[in-house]
């Protein structure tokens, strides 16, 4: 058995990961595991940034090879935003609402045809401080005039799937973790610690 760190306090994704490399000799650690586990500023520019920086710092920390991801919203008539900034993009303690509303605020006058969006989630995984591998999902898009359907979170109701005809957020939630950016970056990850780790 390995072990590995995942640096995320977030239970929905320890269940995600944990589940995708069951069949892996990995022992997945948590902050649970440790004192003192460090929360790691998210300070970084580019999605990139942020999940090296968290995988680096938990892989200093601990010792151990450390897995993080960071997540956003990227549209392309806005340049890439909310990109990083899509926790946060309405401001401090923004809700969800406030950062879809903002975000079909800042798009009214941008056509059907040029409302193109991506969802990525970058996932690093630091086997040494100078080692690190990065594993990419994305799902392509357009972003809504409206708010539609209840579930799922985040910017999941402006997020309209022309494949399936509908948003992620009318999506049955069984489905969209199979086809997220989310699963498809940690369906990869599980490839890249498969061949270093077997
Ligand atoms: P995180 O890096 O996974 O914490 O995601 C950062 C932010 O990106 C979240 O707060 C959401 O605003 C947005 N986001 C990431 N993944 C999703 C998703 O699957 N649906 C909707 N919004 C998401």
């Amino acid at each position: 058995m390995r072990e590995l760190v995942l640096a995320t306090n977030n239970e929905h994704k320890i269940r995600e990961i944990s589940q995708i490399i069951k069949n892996l000799p990995i022992q997945l650690l948590t902050k649970n595991d440790f004192q003192d586990f460090p929360d790691i500023e998210e300070t970084g520019d580019k999605l990139e940034d942020n999940a090296v920086l968290k995988a680096r710092g938990i892989h200093t920390f601990t010792g151990f090879p450390a897995m993080a991801d960071d997540s956003g919203l990227e549209v392309m008539a806005l340049d890439g935003a909310p990109g990083v900034m899509s926790a946060r993009y309405a401001g401090p303690g923004c809700s969800f609402r406030d950062n879809n509303e903002k975000l079909l605020q800042e798009l009214k006058d941008v056509p059907a045809d040029r409302r193109q969006a991506v969802f990525r989630c970058v996932i690093a995984i630091c086997f040494k401080p100078d080692d690190i591998e990065l594993a990419e999902g994305r799902v392509e898009g357009f972003i809504t005039t409206d708010l539609r359907g209840e579930k799922g979170f985040g910017y999941d109701p402006v997020f309209y799937l022309p494949e399936y005809d509908c948003t992620f957020a009318e999506m049955d939630p069984k489905q969209k973790n199979r086809i997220s950016h989310r699963a498809l970056a940690v369906q990869k990850a599980s490839e890249v610690l498969r061949e270093r780790f077997l």
